[in-house]
C-alpha cells in the first residue's frame, strides 16, 4: 500500500514526506482493527513532528523514524482480530486517535488521554496518511447513517480537541458573558460551532487572515477581530474589560503572551496551541486573579459527543481535500494558510 513517511527531523520544515510502498499492517492481537483509511486530517501537530518538537519526549535514546503520520482519520473497518465484536468489516468509523488500554485507574474515570499505557499512532507509530491503518477496537466509533468518513476525519483530533476546550470553557462563562477564540482555524471554526450551540456567552472571533474572518462571520460569531497591534485594547473595549474565557488556538509566534492579556479580572485562559512559552508576572496572577491552563485533545465519550452535534447538523468540519500524492502540497499550503478551515489527506 502507499504511506506517507516520515524520515528526518528538520525545524526549518524543508524536508517532504516520502511516498512509498510498504506493507498493509496486519492483526497481531484479538484486540486489533485493521481501518481502510477514508481520509485523514492534516494537523499542526504534524508539522511540529517534523520541525522535531517532539523528538526528545518521543524518541528517547533512539529514533523512531521513519514512520507513517496521520492521527486524525476515519473509514472503513477492513480486518478485525478475534476478540473484537463491536464492529464488523465494512462499518464506517471515526477512530479517537489515542490507543488507550481501558484497564488503569485513569481509564476506568474515563480519561483516556491520562491513560497509563496509550499509543497514539500517528505520532511514534505508523498513522494514517496510508491506505490501511492499525488501531484497537476501544477506539472506534461507528458513524451515524449518512455521515461519510471524509466529512468527519479530522474530528478525531481538531474536532475533539476544540470540542473539549469549548465544552470547559461553556461551563465557565454565563449568558452575556465573553468567551474569545484565538484562531480561526482547524479547531477555532469547530470550538466557534460548539459554542453556539452549547453556550449563551457571546463569541469574539479573532484572526489575521480575512478568509478566516469570513468563516467566523459565516458561522455565526458575535464580534471578529484581525488580531492587529491594539487588539487588547479592542477587547477591553468591546467586552467592557476582558473576556472571560480566552481559548488561545495558536500557542505561539506571540500570541501565548499576548492571550492572558485578553481577559477580565478572574478570568481563565485555556491553552490548546502550543510550540511557545507563556511568560505571566506572578503580580498579573495575584492581582487579576486570572487562571491559565491547557486543553488535551480529548476522552472517547466527547468524541460521541461531537458526532452527534454532526449527526444533527450542528458542527460540519470545514475542509480542502488534498490526495496522499500531494500531501506534501497541503503540508506548505497549511503552513501559508491557503486554506480555510482544515487539510485533510485522502488516500
Ligand atoms: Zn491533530
Ligand atoms: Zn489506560
Amino acid at each position: 500500500m502507499k504511506a506517507a513517511r516520515l524520515y528526518e527531523y528538520d525545524p526549518a520544515m524543508n524536508v517532504q514526506l516520502r511516498i512509498e510502498d510498504v506493507s498493509a499492517p496486519t492483526i497481531t492481537a484479538p484486540n486489533e482493527v485493521i481501518v481502510k483509511v477514508g481520509a485523514a486530517g492534516l494537523c499542526r501537530t504534524d508539522l511540529h513532528i517534523i520541525e522535531g518538537v517532539w523528538k526528545d519526549i518521543m524518541d528517547g535514546e533512539g529514533s523512531l523514524l521513519p514512520y507513517t503520520l496521520g492521527h486524525e482519520n476515519a473509514g472503513w473497518v477492513e480486518d478485525v482480530g478475534s476478540a473484537v465484536t463491536s464492529v464488523k468489516p465494512g462499518d464506517a468509523v471515526i477512530c479517537h486517535p489515542f490507543n488507550s488500554c481501558g484497564i488503569c485507574l485513569n481509564c476506568r474515570y474515563g480519561h483516556d488521554m491520562y491513560c497509563d499505557h496509550g499509543l497514539f499512532p500517528g505520532l511514534g507509530l505508523d498513522g494514517g496518511f496510508a491506505e490501511y491503518f492499525k488501531t484497537s477496537e476501544k477506539s472506534l466509533i461507528k458513524l451515524n447513517t449518512g455521515i461519510t468518513p471524509l466529512s468527519v476525519a479530522p474530528m478525531a483530533d481538531a474536532g475533539i480537541t476544540a470540542y473539549r476546550a469549548a465544552k470547559k470553557a461553556a461551563k465557565l462563562v454565563n449568558p452575556g458573558g465573553y468567551i474569545l477564540l484565538l484562531g480561526i482555524g482547524g479547531l477555532g471554526h469547530i470550538a466557534l460551532q460548539v459554542l453556539k450551540h452549547t453556550s449563551g456567552a457571546r463569541i469574539i472571533a479573532v484572526d489575521r487572515e480575512p478568509a478566516a474572518q469570513e468563516l467566523a462571520r459565516e458561522l455565526g460569531a458575535d464580534i471578529i477581530l484581525d488580531g492587529g497591534p491594539d487588539l487588547i485594547e479592542q477587547v477591553k473595549e468591546a467586552t467592557g474589560g476582558g473576556a472571560h474565557v480566552a481559548i488561545d488556538f495558536v500557542g505561539e509566534h506571540g500570541t501565548e503572551n499576548i492571550c492572558w492579556k485578553l481577559l477580565r479580572q478572574g478570568g481563565e485562559l485555556i491553552m490548546v496551541g502550543y510550540g511557545g512559552t507563556v511568560e505571566v508576572p506572578t503580580l498579573e496572577l495575584v492581582a487579576n486573579e486570572i487562571k491559565i491552563g491547557g486543553s488535551l485533545v480529548g476522552d472517547f465519550v466527547e468524541l460521541v459527543e461531537l458526532m452527534e452535534l454532526n449527526a444533527d447538523g450542528l458542527v460540519k468540519m470545514h475542509q480542502t481535500e488534498y490526495s496522499l500524492a500531494n500531501i506534501n502540497q497541503a503540508i506548505s499550503d497549511f503552513k501559508d494558510r491557503k486554506f480555510t478551515g482544515r487539510g485533510v489527506i485522502v488516500p
